[in-house]
């Protein structure tokens, strides 16, 4: 069972979540880095954040409060992800 979201210009599509710099990069097109949690369609989010992510999450890279805030993750659409993705060239 997966969640859908209604996309503007993909229409109903899984699911997907990203941080705000990487929901931002859509519409800009600009690199800032892609890393993502693992799967095909895993929570992604961007190389500033991730420099936040280890510095606060140390050796096991947890998320907390400040790191969480920092990427304030976004709702996207599977395909919009996809994109995202390849336009990071992965
Ligand atoms: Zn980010
Ligand atoms: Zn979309």
């Amino acid at each position: 069972m997966i969640n859908t979201v209604e996309c503007h210009t993909h229409g109903e599509q899984e699911e997907t979540f990203v941080c705000q710099h990487l929901a931002g990069a859509l519409s800009t097109g600009e690199k800032v880095g892609f890393f993502w949690s693992g799967g095909p369609r895993g929570d992604a989010w961007c190389s500033a954040c991730e420099e936040v992510r280890v510095r606060e999450g140390g050796a096991t890279g947890d998320w907390n409060e400040r790191s969480e805030a920092f990427a304030s993750i976004k709702l996207l659409c599977g395909a919009c992800y996809d994109r995202l993705r390849a336009q990071h060239g992965i």
